[in-house]
């Protein structure tokens, strides 16, 4: 099994790149050879409209079949359309499993993952990640101008449109400080820009896009205040009305969400507010204090 994954575990960025496009308009497929891992079922339908329910029903998942080893073991939620979930818990709990999930990167072997109330293994991938927006942590963007990958999403949106967006999540002042402002080529010498700074425009891409179904892996690495705040009031508007799966790393994401589940070794094994998990004196308790409270205290 990992002669087949391997390729795929090595092709480091492109992988993320590979995801983030999918999620959006499945065009970099046509440059890989790699057989994906998912295919549409010979029956598959159309989904539609996607509101924003989210429920895993008694979800157990191993990315080796043969292994056995679950990943995940007997995953059990109901997320309402519009709320925010944090997901929390040590490295390599199983916290990516569950996006990849949801997203349908993989099928799961137990149970099933429903979007209101529809079983997505049984509709296209297309439609299904045309509607939802997949932002991973090291921000995929493609060489071109920033307007260009802000609207790569919607490329017949006006300028107009794209700016709003950006102004919307926050990024318009950034932006307007790079030298060329929107029409800065993003891959040029000069121009590096900070993963938080990657972060905001891929927050304009995704509000543009407007899916009612968000995925965000949060970055982990230092980002200074400034955009640390615009990255806090902007991703707090981008989540406004639509289902948001955060791995959560930033305080104010996991203060601010509708509901923190805790993961662990491949189980939830706490869920609820802030207070209500600090109050619990348990998992949560313990990261709070070795990582977090220190934060409030200035
Ligand atoms: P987290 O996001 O919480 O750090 P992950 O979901 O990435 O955890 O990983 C959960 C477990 O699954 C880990 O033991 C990890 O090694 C394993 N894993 C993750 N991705 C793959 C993969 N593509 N193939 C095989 N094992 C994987």
């Amino acid at each position: 099994i990992w002669r087949f994954w391997q390729p795929i575990a090595n092709m480091g960025n492109f992988y993320n790149a590979m995801i983030n496009a999918m999620a959006y308009l499945e065009r970099i497929f046509e440059t890989i050879d790699e057989e994906p891992a998912i295919s549409n079922l010979p029956r598959a339908t159309e989904m539609p409209q996607v509101k924003g329910q989210v429920e895993f029903k008694n979800v157990g998942f191993t990315y080796d079949e043969e292994a056995g080893n679950k990943i995940l073991d007997n995953i059990n939620f109901k997320v309402g359309q519009g709320s925010t979930i944090a997901l929390v818990g040590p490295t390599g709990a199983g916290k990516s499993t569950v996006i990849n999930l949801l997203s349908r990167f993989y099928d799961v072997q137990e149970g099933e993952v429903l979007i209101d109330g529809i079983n997505i293994r049984n509709v296209t991938l297309g439609s299904l990640r045309s509607q939802m927006g997949v932002m991973l942590q090291d921000t995929f963007l493609f060489s071109g101008t920033v307007m260009s990958n802000i609207k790569y999403a919607r490329p017949d949106a006006t300028d107009e449109e794209a700016i709003q967006a950006a102004k919307t999540v926050c990024a318009h002042d950034f932006i307007m400080n790079l030298k060329e402002g929107y029409d800065t080529e993003i891959n040029e010498r000069g121009t590096r820009l900070s993963i938080g700074e990657r972060q905001l425009i891929s927050f304009a891409r995704a509000l543009l896009a407007d899916p009612r179904i968000l995925i965000l892996d949060e970055a982990t690495s230092s980002i200074d205040t400034r955009t640390e705040l615009a990255l806090q009031n902007g991703l707090q508007r981008l989540l406004k009305g639509r289902t948001s799966f955060i791995i959560a790393h930033r305080l104010s994401t996991i203060k601010n969400a509708d509901c923190i589940m805790y993961i662990d070794s491949g189980s939830i094994v706490e869920r609820g507010t802030h207070e209500e998990l600090l109050a619990l004196k348990g998992h949560y308790y313990k990261l709070y204090n070795s990582q977090f409270s220190v934060l409030e205290a200035v």
